[in-house]
């Protein structure tokens, strides 16, 4: 047998498998990171695809009881290294395997740079939730949960809302899963409603640990908050939430914008009355006090904080030398493209990178789950106080190492990130 081992081509994997824009995107920030630190070869191959990928079709019944759609469903869990798994599931018309497999590989980074003890994990079903009623979304969310039920679990992989899903539909996942093993299992998802073992304070969890960072981030940068206008392209969860902290700051916010659009006012929006708006009216479309803007024209308005938090690929190297912001808070997940990023760097504008940035509502999904796995109901303010010093204290790792080694805040986040689980890998050896 010959001594010399021909290592095998890499990667082994056929890269169509995933291929999507989105997983190139996560696939590059990851390598670019990668050399950067220097990361050990072997490893960085292992890191760079799912360790399990779980693809689903199944039907659908349509309300009319005569139609029968078949959709297409998605749970990827990217490393299972250190703890279950952990990530939200989308609900979107444009879900792919390359999507829900990127998003998984964020959610590593994020959970290890929050310190957290979860790898990444995400799911997703192709279908337009908007055009869905309540019943069908039910029997949807049922039959998907049953399809992934062999790979979710307390201990194993802890699912979560995401983009165009919500507490309702956490609900039905509990619910069907508790079913299957004859008792109520709370644990099995986080972001529930409160009564069913939710944790207070999950729900707008995203949006105002993106504004503790935002503090942060504009005193770092000698930002007066009380002087500041902000712009949040996306007004759902995140988005809507981030609006209102950002007020609660004394920001005034001139411009926002949702699936119908955008508006716009310089005086200031009024972001109570915005709220009351959608929950009377569905959407931002037709409200008064403001004039309408397209969401391109949104993006570059002058402003002091920009906040993407709607869905991914929004600032690219088309509109990112005209973005007239100071801090990029990115509440979406993967907003910004690889060139994008170069040219925000080269104008100085301060990123708050995705796995940081909207990491707020995962790190308030692990209270939910310690609270759930320990029977312990925490205050309101309890877990804000806790939030607070999650988000600081990662917010303050990225800043120190994009000081200490002269990199942007998004490469030193998910360097904070890929280290740990590193070094986590590489304690645990191989198995045989
Ligand atoms: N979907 C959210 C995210 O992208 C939350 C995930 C969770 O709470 O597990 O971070």
């Amino acid at each position: 047998m010959s001594s010399i081992i021909e290592p095998f081509d890499q990667p082994l994997a056929s890269t169509t498998e995933w291929d999507s824009p989105m997983f190139r995107l996560a696939q590059q920030q990851f390598l670019q990171a990668a050399e950067i630190m220097q990361l050990d070869e072997n490893i960085r191959d292992r890191l760079l695809f799912p360790q399990r990928t779980l693809m689903v079709s199944f039907p659908c019944r349509r309300d009319d009881y005569r139609n029968v759609e078949t959709v297409f469903g998605y749970r990827v869990q990217h490393v299972l290294t250190m703890g279950p798994t952990k990530g939200g599931i989308r609900y979107h018309q444009d879900v792919n395997l390359g999507e829900v497999s990127a998003l998984a590989m964020w959610m590593t980074w994020k959970c290890a740079l929050m310190h957290l003890p979860f790898g990444g994990a995400k799911g997703g079903v192709r279908i337009d939730p908007t055009k869905l009623s309540r019943t069908e979304i039910q029997r949807l969310t049922r039959r998907y949960t049953m399809e992934i039920i062999s790979m979710i679990g307390p201990d194993k992989d802890i699912p979560a809302p995401d983009l165009g899903t919500n507490a309702q539909v956490m609900a039905w996942i509990m619910d069907t899963y508790s079913q299957q093993v004859g008792y109520s299992v709370p644990e099995i998802v986080t972001g529930k409603p409160v009564v069913l073992g939710g944790s207070l304070g999950r729900t707008e969890a995203t949006g105002r640990g993106l504004v503790y960072l935002i503090v942060e981030a504009a005193q770092h940068i000698g930002l007066r908050l009380k002087q500041c206008t902000a712009v949040v392209q996306g007004f759902g969860n995140v988005g809507s939430n981030a609006a209102r902290f950002l007020a609660e700051q004394g920001v005034r916010l001139i411009g926002v914008s949702d699936v119908s659009g955008g508006i716009y006012n310089p005086e200031g929006l009024d972001v109570n009355a915005l709220h009351d708006y959608v929950a009377q009216h569905g959407s931002l479309a037709g409200y008064p006090h403001a004039e309408s803007i397209s969401n391109s024209d949104l993006l570059e308005l002058e402003c002091d904080i920009l906040v993407p938090a709607a869905v991914q690929n929004q600032i690219t190297q088309e509109n990112a030398p005209r973005l007239q912001c100071k801090i990029l808070a990115e509440g979406a997940n993967g907003p910004t493209t690889l060139e994008a990023d170069r040219i925000l760097q080269e104008r100085g504008i301060f990123v708050l990178p995705d796995v940081l940035g909207n990491a707020g509502g995962v790190t308030v999904s692990y209270f939910e789950w310690v609270q759930d796995t320990q029977n312990f109901t925490w205050t309101l303010e309890e877990i804000n106080d806790r939030l607070h010093k999650v988000m600081v204290g990662a917010f303050q790792r990225t800043l120190l190492r994009s000081q200490r080694d002269k990199l942007d805040m998004r490469t030193a986040a998910l360097i904070e990130g890929i280290e740990r689980v590193a070094s986590a890998k590489l304690l645990r050896g191989l198995f045989p």
